[in-house]
């Protein structure tokens, strides 16, 4: 690979990423392969250079067009709450925005499917991740509130932008078998983290934590 620093120096050097995986482990986050994936993935590539030497601090991060990657808590703890029941094999994901989360999840599952609504969001994190070598994303750029018929019943679906209501057409597309849903969910400002587990046409609703995430919009920005 070439023009890419896949370790990091300096600022994100293993002493900085060790630290934070142990700031990961005091809040609660449990499961090693969660935390290895975290500790190996390059952050200070999903943000801007003049950014990435706060790549490794448990900080929320600007990614352009006023969207935000989120702090690496939230993205281990959403990704803890996806796989708790066990490996899982079609992910979708909507928002994908820098790619991080795409990139956290792709060696943990078999195949992750992810939309963006913000064309240009869409081209950067599909050039990024074929720089790191990921093959079993697929990237489309498109609003997420419908989900990805085709493609689907998924396994697992990760939401990381908020609507105020869940949206009907992704609890369809919940396989049937298991199915696994994170979501934040509710106005702007705070929402309620969500996990939905579905057994045929049983859903089960539990509420994870409070977070803050960018509102799920309507429509294609181009
Ligand atoms: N998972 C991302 C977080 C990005 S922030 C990462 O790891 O960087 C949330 C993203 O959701 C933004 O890029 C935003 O443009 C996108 N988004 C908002 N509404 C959407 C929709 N209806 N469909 C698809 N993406 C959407």
């Amino acid at each position: 690979m070439k023009d890419v620093d896949i370790d990091g120096i300096g600022m994100t050097s293993r002493r900085t990423r060790d630290r934070l995986i142990q700031r990961l482990k005091e809040q609660g986050i449990k499961s090693p392969a969660v935390l290895e994936v975290i500790r190996n993935a390059p952050r200070h590539l999903f943000v801007d250079e003049a950014l990435s030497h706060r790549a490794y601090e448990d900080t929320a991060l600007p990614i352009g067009f006023g969207q935000t990657l989120s702090q690496p808590y939230i993205v281990a703890r959403m990704t803890e709450a996806l796989m708790a029941a066990g490996p899982l094999g079609r992910v979708l994901e909507i928002g994908t925005g820098s790619g991080y989360q795409t990139a956290v999840l792709s060696p943990l599952v078999k195949k992750v499917y992810s939309v963006e609504r913000i064309k240009a969001l869409n081209e950067r994190a599909k050039k990024r991740l074929r720089t790191l070598n990921i093959r079993n994303a697929q990237l489309k750029l498109s609003d997420g509130a419908m989900g990805w018929p085709v493609m689907g019943p998924f396994d697992g679906i990760i939401v990381t932008a908020a609507p105020d209501q869940m949206p009907e057409e992704l609890l369809q597309q919940m396989s049937e078998n298991n199915g696994r849903l994170v979501i934040p969910v509710g106005d702007r400002g705070v929402q309620d983290l969500l996990l939905i587990t579905r057994q045929g046409d049983t859903f089960k609703r539990e509420v994870l934590e409070a977070v803050r995430f960018v509102p799920l919009l309507d429509g294609i920005q181009k």
